[in-house]
């Protein structure tokens, strides 16, 4: 039997718990079952890792996904950019190496967006991204894979927070307030990610407090939100013909990651 799991410190209700029950019925992976583990604090993953023979991978959520980074052997090198770790491969040595995968579902779901929006083939993509410049909104731990993986396609971004500090400013290049947004900016950066909770289930009324008034079919609105499927930030995009996509796409494609780095 090959155990995974996720550890947090208050595990309630996981999204990967019943992706990976399901995936395993589906795919009628009979040796494997997914656990949830919670850890008082982080000190306790060698004890984990110690005391459960059988186990290959973890996930890995809040409040941990920074904190267990000297807890590992080696770290890949997206997740070494981002500074943070959500998902642990047990070697078979026991030694342990961490990766993000939002950083991977994020990439690839913006690369399929973009190349089934232009209905491009993606040999023409890069030409595309080229002219491409982003507008990144909020800057919580979300916000750093999406930097990254924006950093590895050369597309060219600023970061918009609600206040800034001098953290925020150290951390982030380019970054201004939502007061700041004008039409200008909105005009010269077309592709626009929520990476804010505003939006997600239960206040669906809530959206990120941009000037949508300046929105055209050429922008791109991509919501790291997947609760409801389609948020208030995506309706007023597509109102004034811009092309949108949820959260959803890159949640399963992290997910699968995980399965993949597991496996490799
Ligand atoms: P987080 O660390 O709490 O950061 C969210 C950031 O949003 C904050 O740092 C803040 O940035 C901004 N923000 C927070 N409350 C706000 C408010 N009331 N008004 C305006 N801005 C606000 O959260 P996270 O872990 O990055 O997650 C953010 C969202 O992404 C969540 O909804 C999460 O479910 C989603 N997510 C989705 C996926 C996926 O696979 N689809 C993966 C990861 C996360 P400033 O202080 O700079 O304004």
């Amino acid at each position: 039997m090959q155990t995974f799991g996720l550890i947090g410190k208050k595990l309630t209700h996981s999204f990967s718990k019943r992706y990976f029950t399901e995936k395993f019925k589906k795919e009628n992976i009979q040796n494997a079952i997914y656990e949830l583990f919670e850890l008082p604090t982080i000190a306790d993953l060698p004890a984990l890792i110690k005391n459960q023979p059988h186990l290959k991978g973890l996930n890995v959520t809040i409040p941990y996904k920074l904190e267990v980074l000297p807890f590992l052997d080696n770290i890949d090198v997206a997740a070494q950019k981002i500074g943070a770790v959500n998902v642990i491969k047990i070697n078979d040595n026991r030694t342990l190496t961490g990766y993000n995968s939002d950083y991977y579902g994020f990439k690839e779901s913006l690369l399929t967006f973009l190349h089934h929006s232009n209905r491009l083939p993606i040999s023409s993509m890069s030409e595309k991204m080229k002219s491409l410049k982003a507008l990144i909104l909020g800057t919580g731990g979300a916000s750093k894979a999406v930097r990254v993986a924006l950093e590895d396609l050369e597309i060219p971004y600023l970061s918009v927070s609600r206040t800034i500090t001098k953290e925020t400013a150290n951390a982030n290049n380019h970054i201004l307030t939502y007061e700041q947004l004008d039409e200008n900016i909105l005009k010269s950066h077309q592709l626009v990610i929520n990476t804010t909770p505003l939006g997600m289930y239960p206040q669906i009324e809530a959206c990120p407090e941009i000037p949508y008034q300046f929105l055209t079919s050429e922008h791109y609105l991509y919501d790291l939100v997947y609760n409801p499927e389609s948020t208030l930030f995506m309706q007023n995009g597509a109102g004034k013909g811009a092309k949108v996509i949820n959260g959803l796409q890159m949640l399963y494609l992290q997910a699968e990651k995980s399965w993949e780095i597991w496996n490799q």
